[in-house]
């Protein structure tokens, strides 16, 4: 696992149903790795693709991880429903920075502004992918300019404003910084998330602390917990205090460490503050807790949430 945090981005991804999120997540699995001087592309993560894409269905994991340069990327999905208010809170609390993709043809749309306002709200500065632009009839300029009069509309800062926007397609595989560029594949895009997604903090010499973020469930682990390394180092095999939000203490063991990698999970034996992890061992656990280290167990704020609300938007 990488202790270098200079090497190390999370970001979310958010967009409006179909706009493309699902497609260009598996773009940039199937070149993830192959930017790296030297090295042949990864081709157990190729495989994986393929066989999801020849039964037809493409699933987008809630956690995965490509690499570019020696760099991770963990992609983080963010549900675009207000249903899942929560959640997107969640997840956007998880993050460095966050992708939003908008269909060219289409423009933002009502999930669009719902999961924009939410990273907006969280501080986060987007990157805007401008996504299916080998359509004919596309006006991916227009697209641009209606993101910036949504950005304009929730409040976005002078920062948030000025973001950064790419054009491309996740079906064709590539992006480009300007309609004018040819580009035959997804390095502008990785460049931009290496340049504007800022690396995580989070001091690796402190108390271990992690936040739950979601959880999963696996007949053969039982309870998954997922979330992020805030402060310290997480070891495989260590002891560890469950702090509940009632403020009790739950001692237990870290059962299983693992990490993201592709569409796969991996077993780890350590991860650093800032990087995104699961873990098993412990079965009463809700959202928002966190796991300390035993001796000096500290909770982290809980995460605000907005509790779901039924409506459409
Ligand atoms: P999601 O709901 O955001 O995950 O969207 P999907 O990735 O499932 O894509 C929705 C539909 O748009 C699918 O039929 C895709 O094949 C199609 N699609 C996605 N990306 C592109 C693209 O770049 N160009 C074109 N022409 N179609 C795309």
């Amino acid at each position: 696992m990488i202790s270098n945090q200079q090497a190390l981005r999370n970001i979310a991804i958010v967009a409006h149903v179909d706009h493309g999120k699902t497609t260009l997540v598996d773009a940039l699995l199937g070149q993830s790795g192959i930017f790296r001087d030297n090295e042949a592309v990864p081709t157990c993560v190729m495989d994986s693709n393929d066989l999801e894409r020849e039964r037809g269905i493409t699933i987008l994991s809630k956690n995965t991880a490509v690499i570019y340069n020696d760099t991770r990327i963990n992609i983080v999905d963010t549900p675009g429903h207000a249903d899942f208010g929560g959640e997107v809170e969640r997840v956007l609390g998880m993050v460095d920075g966050c992708l939003l993709i908008v269909d060219a043809n289409e423009g933002p749309m009502p999930q669009t502004r719902f999961v924009l306002k939410k990273a907006l709200e969280q501080g986060l500065r987007p990157i805007v992918f401008v996504n299916k632009i080998d359509r004919a009839r596309v006006e991916p300029e227009t697209a641009v300019d209606k993101v910036l009069d949504l950005f304009l509309e929730l409040g976005a800062d002078d920062d948030q404003c000025d973001f950064p926007y790419l054009f491309g397609s996740g079906l064709g595989g590539f992006a480009k910084p300007d309609m004018q560029t040819e580009s035959e594949n997804m390095k502008p895009l990785f460049d931009a998330i290496i340049r504007h997604v800022p690396p995580p903090i989070g001091d690796q010499t402190k108390p271990l602390q992690l936040q739950i973020t979601s959880l999963d469930y696996s007949d053969f682990l039982g309870r998954i917990i997922i979330g992020r390394v805030h402060n310290g180092v997480i070891r495989s095999g260590q002891r560890a205090s469950l702090i509940k939000e009632s403020g009790k203490l739950k001692q237990g063991r870290i059962s299983k460490l693992m990490g993201f990698e592709g569409l796969q999970r991996i077993d780890i034996e350590e991860a650093y503050a800032g990087n995104i992890v699961a873990v098993s061992g412990f079965d009463d656990v809700n959202i928002g807790e966190t796991i300390a280290c035993p001796d000096e167990p500290k909770a982290l704020p809980l995460i605000k949430v907005d509790e779901p609300t039924l409506q459409m938007t």
